[in-house]
Parts: C-alpha cells; structure tokens; sequence
C-alpha cells in the first residue's frame, strides 16, 4: 500500500532546504505527500537546534501529537540538527520512531522504506562526506517542480566560526563547500526545467571553497549569474568577516543577483563583537556598508541583531542603537540572548535580568520598526520587477510576492501568474506590506 508523508519544518532556510530534499526523495522512492499530519502514516518534524526553546517546542509539538499518531500506526520521525544534536536519545525516549540526521536528508524516502520493511531500528547521524552530492543532484527535480519557480541550492554545510553564542559547528561540524563545477551543473539543469530564482545556501558562503581550494564564493557567484534562464539570485548567509568587495562587484556586473543584501551585524559595540567571537569589528562593517552604498545604489540591506549578551552595558547597547540608526536598515531578525547549553557563552556570567533584555529589544524592535516602515513608504510610485509566488492568505484574488530588493508586495490576481516574472507599480503601503498593480 502507498504510504503518504507530510513533513513539518522548523528553523532556518536550510532547513527548508533539507525539507524540499527529503520531499523529493519521499516521491522518488513512491510515497505520496499528505494534505495535512492528520492524513498521514509517516510524520517527519525537521527539527531546529539554535535555542533551546526551539527544541522544547518540537518535543511539546510531537508529544501533543503522539498518541492519536501512535494509535494510527504512524511514524514518528525526527530529523534536522536536534537529531543529530542528540541523537539516540529520542528513540530511547520513545519520543521519535526514528532520528535521520540532517545529511541524511536527501535518502530519507530509501531509510523509510528499509525502514518499514525490515523494521531495522538504526539512527542515521552523519557526516558522510560522499553523501554530499546527492543534495545537488538532478534527481531531486521531480515532475511535481513543474509548477514552482524556486530552488535553495545547498553550496556549503557546517560552520568553523565558532561565534561564541551559537551552537551550530557543534552539531553541523566543519566547513565543507560543495564542487562548484557541480553546482553550476545542478543550477542548470534547475534553469532548464523551469526554475526562474534560486537562493544559495551556506552558514557562511563567503568562506565557500576556503576548506578545498575551489574558486572564491565571488567567482562561483559570478557563474551562476551567467545561467541563462535564472531571473534572480539571493545568497544567504553572509558572514561580515569575509564579505569582500569583489562581491559587490560581481552583484554590480549581474543585473539578476539581487540588491537585497543580508549582513548580520549582531552588535554594534567591539567589545561585545569581540565576547561573541565574530572576528570584526564596527569599522570594518561600516566600510562594507559604505561600499554597497556607493557601488549599488538602489539596494536594500537587513541584518540580525542580539541584545542583552553578557556583561552588555548600557552603553555597548546605546552603540547598537546608534548604528541601527545610522545604517538604517530595511528590516532585521532581532532577539534577546538566551543561554545555549554546550557554546562558550553559557560559561559567561548572564548579568543582565531576562526584564533588562525584553526591555532593551523591544526599544530596538520600535525603533527597527519606524526606519523600515520609512523606507518601504519610499518604494511607493515606484516601478519593480517581482516573480509572483503564491495567493494572498488574505484574499483569493490578490497574489504576493517580493521585488527584486525582497520587498513583500500585494497586488490583485490569479494562481494563473504564480511563477509568472512581472513588472509591477507600487501604489501605497499596508501594515509592513507594498500594495501594487501590475503593468506587465
Ligand atoms: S557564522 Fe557564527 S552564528 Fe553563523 S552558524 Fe557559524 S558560528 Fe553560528
């Protein structure tokens, strides 16, 4: 009998990477997707390891879950870093079924069926370098990609950096960068079967191919770009450290990388960038922003931003509120540090009350705010170009999308323009939201 799946994804877009990957091997091994869990026989959760409340909310998650899937003779499956961060664990538990590390991802559909067929109760945690290949591999275009437009493109995985709140070179282990000559393929073979974006993936791509001597993350931009047939190009993440200006030349000479740039900032005090182990220092990220300023232009520019870290004082925090203000930022991810177990900032004194830091990011949040409601109200009567990705969860004819800068913009529509590559005219700003019409 066919079995369906349906696979639930938290954390990054890496892992929304890892989620298409395994869709692909579930359909290319016969199993079919479910509508909803409820439908489905073979449960996966790919799961997030960064805070520790990403975890407690997935066992919550799973828990609630457990016994009506249990009672239908379901499959538990967790998979992700929290699978491979602890491992046997959740089996011995009885949490999880089965614990498919994230290299595993791209043959979970095989693991499955051995799985189902022999009853074989093995974890798979790995870090199996000649596994690697089968995350860029054609295969992984199935008949059901017909209908979509884009495709993350995994260039690098695991992380040496070693920040000093982050948990992840611990659970995704060392650098490794994919063969450019493979990727290129793969990028291509994307293009041929009708992908128009595509968004390279990394922890961080700036350092691609310093761990096996392949070209420099600018030169391997600089041949995607040339892929006929690809409209746009994002890369995420970039790491300040090692964003070189042959980057921002490589984007000026390629009208189809986009100008929307994502540089994690963090904070803007060196004393708290040296705690957190980034390795620069506000100078150095003030000549970048200068550099895309003067070489882009029309760009737009979002970071990620902790506030409250250990032994953060007032005034390291009035730095980064000084810098938010001046960089002007079109949106950011901001948080309040939370302790992870097992990274060296968990050894630091926490001296700043949980209040203290609700306190000091939700002034950051209000101020992040206004700039990027500024700055999208400057988009307005403004003429872009967009890919449209879905119907409005709003109304059934509207459609939405994001601009070439990844603005988010409404505008009236059908499910006959998803994929659909459009030039728009942006009319007026709802909320955090552009509303547009179309003109092409
Ligand atoms: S660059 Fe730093 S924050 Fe990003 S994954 Fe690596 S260690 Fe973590």
């Amino acid at each position: 009998m066919v079995q369906k799946f349906y696979i639930e994804t938290f954390g990054c877009q890496m892992n929304k990477n890892d989620s298409e990957l395994m869709e692909s091997s579930f359909r290319n091994n016969g199993f079919i997707k479910a509508e909803s869990p409820d439908d489905a026989k073979i449960i996966v959760y790919n799961t997030c390891s960064v805070r520790q409340h990403a975890e407690d909310r997935v066992i919550a998650r799973i828990n609630s879950a457990k016994n009506s899937i249990r009672n239908r003779g379901g499959l538990i499956v967790v998979a992700g870093c929290m699978a491979q961060r602890t491992g046997q664990s959740l089996t011995r538990d009885k949490v999880a079924d089965l614990v498919v590390g994230p290299y595993e991802s791209p043959r979970i559909g095989e693991i499955i069926k051995i799985y189902l067929n022999e009853k074989n109760r093995n974890s798979f945690l790995s870090q199996n370098y000649d596994n690697f290949s089968r995350r860029i591999n054609i295969k992984n275009v199935t008949e059901n990609d017909k209908n979509i437009w884009h495709k993350w493109v995994t260039i690098t995985h695991g992380c040496e950096n070693f920040c000093s709140y982050c948990i992840v070179p611990y659970v995704r282990g060392k650098l490794i960068s994919f063969k450019s000559e493979s990727i290129i393929e793969y990028i291509r073979s994307l293009s041929l079967s009708g992908i128009k974006e595509i968004t390279l993936l990394g922890q961080n791509v700036n350092q691609y191919g310093t761990d096996n001597g392949d070209i420099p993350f600018y030169k391997l931009l600089d041949k995607v770009a040339e892929t006929e047939g690809i409209l746009k190009i994002n890369f995420i993440t970039s790491h300040p450290k090692d964003f070189s200006e042959n980057i921002i030349s490589v984007i000026k000479d390629h009208s189809n990388i986009s100008r929307s740039i994502h540089l994690p900032l963090q904070s803007g005090s060196d004393r708290i960038l040296d705690l957190m182990n980034r390795q620069y220092n506000m100078k150095h990220y003030m000549k970048i922003i200068e550099k895309i300023d003067k070489e882009l232009r029309n760009y737009s520019i979002t970071t990620d931003l902790i506030v409250g870290f250990p032994g953060e004082s007032e005034e390291d925090y009035s730095e980064t509120l000084k810098y938010v203000k001046d960089i002007r930022f079109d949106d950011a991810y901001m948080y309040a540090y939370s302790p992870r177990e097992n990274t060296p900032a968990f050894e630091l004194e926490d001296s700043i009350t949980r209040n203290e830091k609700i306190e000091r990011l939700n002034k950051l949040i209000g101020i992040q705010k206004k700039i990027s409601q500024k700055k999208l109200r400057a988009r307005i009567d403004k003429t872009e170009s967009m890919i449209v990705e879905r119907i409005s969860k709003k109304s059934d004819s509207q459609v939405m999308g994001k601009t070439f800068l990844n603005h988010p913009v409404v505008l009236p529509g059908s499910d006959q323009d998803i994929g659909k590559n459009i030039i728009i005219k942006i009319k007026s700003l709802k909320g955090a939201t552009l509303q547009g019409i179309r003109i092409v």
